[in-house]
């Protein structure tokens, strides 16, 4: 996910959120879950806590567009963003694809030009792109990215980068939304009780004025909150709340990250890239720069030590970013660095701002348009 801290548009996507989101009128990634994330992103933007009809109204807008640009086939230049590649039941970011709907979706891209980012990249800033170039990614590092798409992309001869965040490679943890589905959706889960241990919690007063009553919206509003806090704060927070629920942390198979010699055995692959996500997967524009530094720089130096390669490749948390962390980027020595704004690539998109689509199972059909041109410039 990513967030332009100039547009300062509100996110509530664990991805990232486009940099250039109002484009489209709404966030660029997770088109699925279209019913509840687009209300709730609708519901909890700041300042647009409105009436229910007017509401309505604007959800309704909101799908016509995001029907709009589901339809939209890739038409070249394009940099495809995965997260996971699983069968899994509760999807409220739409961040999997089964395994084979990401075999059928690599099908269709046997008659593109599937380039290393770092290559798409520089052809880009060459102006040398073909017109039919995809590159692949993948956000975050869960195991199956090493486990089960690793060995399709293998097949298919595609290459791919994996942006990591290094903090998850070395704990026996899930990923931090992944805990909260867990707590969400155990039994006796209490919103009141929950959110009062936030220490953060003044902010919930905002949620709590909304007159939604789907049942997504008290995930969708804890999710908001724990996203502001830092890593250690949210840990805290899961133990205390476990404690009181009489939860166990727990660490699904189908859910965790990828451990290091995982992440060795992916980096050993000459078809596969290593990329920077961070330490913790914070909002970088909400830190300091001297703290989005130190993320930055000390989470790819970590991979660098696990996998013995140089890291060059950037991709934003929550695909939030703005002129000061693209400069932090730019500085740390990155080739290119990517968001989540979804749409392909322009001649006029910057190294460091390229944006990229989400290719997620309800959107496939954008990969079986065939009007992009076979193998040219
Ligand atoms: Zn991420």
């Amino acid at each position: 996910m990513f967030r332009n801290d100039v547009a300062q548009s509100s996110s509530l996507d664990p991805v990232g959120t486009p940099t250039r989101a109002q484009n489209y009128g709404l966030h660029s990634k997770s088109w699925v879950s279209e019913e509840s994330r687009l209300d709730v992103q609708v519901s909890v933007h700041p300042g647009i806590l409105i009436g229910a009809s007017m509401r309505t109204n604007l959800i309704r807008v909101a799908k016509r567009i995001a029907r709009r640009i589901i339809g939209r086939p890739i038409v070249g230049r394009s940099i495809l963003v995965y997260h996971r590649v699983a069968r899994v039941d509760f999807d409220p970011w739409n961040l999997a694809v089964t395994p084979n709907e990401f075999e059928r979706q690599l099908c269709k891209l046997r008659s593109k030009t599937v380039l290393p980012l770092r290559e798409f990249a520089r052809l880009h800033i060459e102006n040398r792109l073909p017109r039919n170039a995809v590159a692949i990614t993948f956000d975050d590092g869960y195991a199956c990215n090493a486990l089960v798409a690793a060995p399709v992309l293998e097949s298919f001869g595609f290459p791919a980068t994996f942006f990591i965040v290094s903090d998850a490679i070395s704990r026996a943890e899930e990923f931090w939304w992944d805990q909260l589905e867990l707590i969400f959706h155990a039994r006796g889960f209490e919103y009141q009780t929950a959110t009062h241990l936030l220490p953060n919690r003044a902010e919930t007063k905002r949620y709590a004025a909304l007159p939604d009553k789907r049942p997504l919206t008290p995930f969708f509003a804890m999710w908001a909150l724990l996203r502001d806090l830092s890593a250690e704060g949210r840990r805290r927070y899961f133990d205390q709340l476990r404690d009181l629920m009489g939860l166990k942390s727990e660490l699904r198979a189908t859910h965790r990250p990828m451990t290091v010699p995982e992440l060795r055995t992916l980096a050993s692959n000459p078809l596969f890239e290593i990329g920077g996500h961070t330490a913790t997967h914070p909002s970088l524009p909400t830190l300091s720069p001297a703290m989005q530094e130190q993320e930055i720089v000390s989470g790819s130096r970590f991979l660098e030590a696990i996998i013995g390669k140089p890291v060059r490749s950037f991709s934003y948390p929550f695909g939030d970013w703005g002129p000061t962390t693209h400069d932090i980027v730019m500085r740390a020595g990155f080739e290119c660095a990517v968001t989540a704004e979804h749409r392909r690539v322009t001649a006029s998109d910057d190294q460091f701002e390229l944006p990229r689509r989400q290719a997620l199972s309800r959107n496939a059909r954008m990969l079986e348009k065939e009007d992009i041109p076979a193998a040219s410039n």
